[in-house]
């Protein structure tokens, strides 16, 4: 039925891990109450759909592809092996499904939309001939360095001095060798991520558009780099600001009720995203600095914590701390009781906090969240890494204390209020994520007049 009624088909492909096709479907949703005449069908694997479609969208319909796992496979724990065999079956798994909807509607597709991980994207768009764009769900700074990963390589020697600053790019003096995603200048550059990542920019120069989740202020050097070096590069974010429709709060935990019986600025609230929980000498580490820095924490903690945390904490923390398996978080962080976020810098936590002004505690794992990390300390200054790059008790009981009650604490807090200012100001009508954004449904819906 929307098919038939639809005068235009865009396709979406989306990467299925981490917070990714989230972000995705967002977008896409906005774009479909601003394109009233299309039709969206948004692939992904059955898992990703079942968790991003909370609810059933008119002119949203979702299609399952293959995971690429083998039979009978077992999850045992390692977030990148069902990664990588999901990069076996792509872009094929895509491609099938996507020829059977449009057998099945008999609406050819006018417009790609894919992650922006997908290199592969330039070619499906051409063989479609349909203008491609693709999303960026993180940082400006991170997919500046994938852009540049030919140059970086060529200034830093493989496996050579982690500390070694990379000066040689503008604004990134205060950023280091190790800040750096893994497959850049360390790692196996072959396998299959890294190897993804570094086609990434030449194939994004055939893009229509890249649409990113970020706002123009928000790292303007690194901004205008992009800008001069692709078509059409628009920051449309932050999302969770713009989202018209966006999912209903999930709040079944109480979490917002519990916040309000805490003062201003004092709570702790810690998140790892979705895929990561820290091994278990870091959360014995977290726990104990939590404990003996008396601080109020509300932990939305993935695996079971009876299991995981060390014996009896959960008993003598119950007056002072509150963990739940899933949290409201932009609303948490929008929270007035919250005073700091100890989080592993996610892209979208990051922006999260941008717009809750909260103060961030950061310890990355893998991909941006390095670097991520670093520019929140040493280029905009609202957050900390912690020494020696982990959670011990003593690092992590020494940034609790600098966030929360310090008058550095305070020129976080100043410092990232300025930047929710910045990222409201984006999306307030006319701003310029807003006059983005517009510019986006023009090239979606083949409506470009250049
Ligand atoms: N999130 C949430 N509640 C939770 C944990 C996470 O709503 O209890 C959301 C969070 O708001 C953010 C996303 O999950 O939008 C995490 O994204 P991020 O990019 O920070 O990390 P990733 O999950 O990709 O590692």
């Amino acid at each position: 039925e929307a098919y038939r009624n639809a005068s235009k088909h865009v396709a979406v492909i989306a990467f299925p891990f981490g917070t990714h096709a989230a972000p995705l479907l967002d977008l896409v949703r906005q774009l479909s109450e601003a394109c009233p005449d299309a039709v969206f069908s948004f692939l992904s694997t059955q898992q990703s759909n079942s968790s991003t479609f909370q609810k059933k969208l008119n002119r949203v319909k979702p299609f399952n592809v293959w995971d690429g796992l083998p039979e009978g496979y077992r999850f045992r724990g390692n977030p990148h092996e069902p990664v990588q065999y999901f990069l076996k079956a792509v872009p094929k798994n895509f491609t099938e499904v996507l020829e059977e909807v449009v057998a099945e509607t008999g609406k050819p597709v006018d417009c790609l939309i894919t992650d922006a991980i997908y290199a592969f994207g330039a070619d499906i768009a051409d063989e479609l001939n349909v203008p491609w764009v693709a999303l960026w769900t993180a940082g400006p700074r991170a997919l500046f360095v994938h852009a540049e990963t030919d140059f970086i390589r060529q200034n830093v020697s493989n496996n050579g001095p982690q500390d070694k600053p990379l000066d040689f790019l503008p604004d990134f003096s205060g950023i280091g060798v190790a800040d750096l995603p893994g497959g850049i200048t360390s790692g196996d550059f072959n396998s299959a991520m890294p190897a993804l990542l570094h086609k990434m920019g030449p194939a994004l120069s055939r893009a229509a558009a890249i649409a990113a989740n970020s706002y123009e202020d928000l790292d303007n050097t690194v901004v205008n780099m992009l800008k001069s070096e692709f078509n059409m590069y628009l920051n449309i974010g932050p999302f969770n600001l713009e989202s018209v429709s966006g999912a209903a709060v999930d709040d079944s935990h109480s979490c917002l009720d519990w916040l309000s019986k805490h003062e201003q600025a004092s709570v702790v609230y810690i998140s790892f995203g979705r895929v990561i929980t820290p091994p278990p000498h870091e959360l014995q580490a977290l726990c104990e600095a939590l404990e003996e820095s008396e601080s109020p924490f509300l932990w939305s903690f993935r695996g079971n914590p009876e299991k995981q945390l060390p014996p009896g904490f959960l008993e003598r923390t119950g007056s002072k701390g509150k963990i739940v398996p899933w949290a409201p978080q932009q609303k948490i962080l929008e929270h007035p009781s919250v005073g700091v976020f100890v989080s592993h810098g996610g892209w979208n936590s990051v922006l999260e906090s941008i717009v809750g002004g909260v103060p961030m505690i950061l310890r990355p794992f893998f991909g941006d969240q390095g670097l991520n990390t670093r520019t929140v300390e040493a280029v905009w200054g609202f957050g900390l890494g912690l020494e020696g790059g982990t959670l011990t008790k003593e690092g992590a009981m020494k940034a609790l204390k600098v966030t929360l009650r310090s008058e550095e604490g305070k020129k976080m807090r100043d410092r990232i209020g300025v930047q929710r200012e910045l990222a409201y100001n984006a999306v307030k009508p006319n701003g310029s994520s807003v006059e983005n954004f517009k510019t986006l449904v023009k090239v979606v819906g083949n409506r470009l007049t250049l």
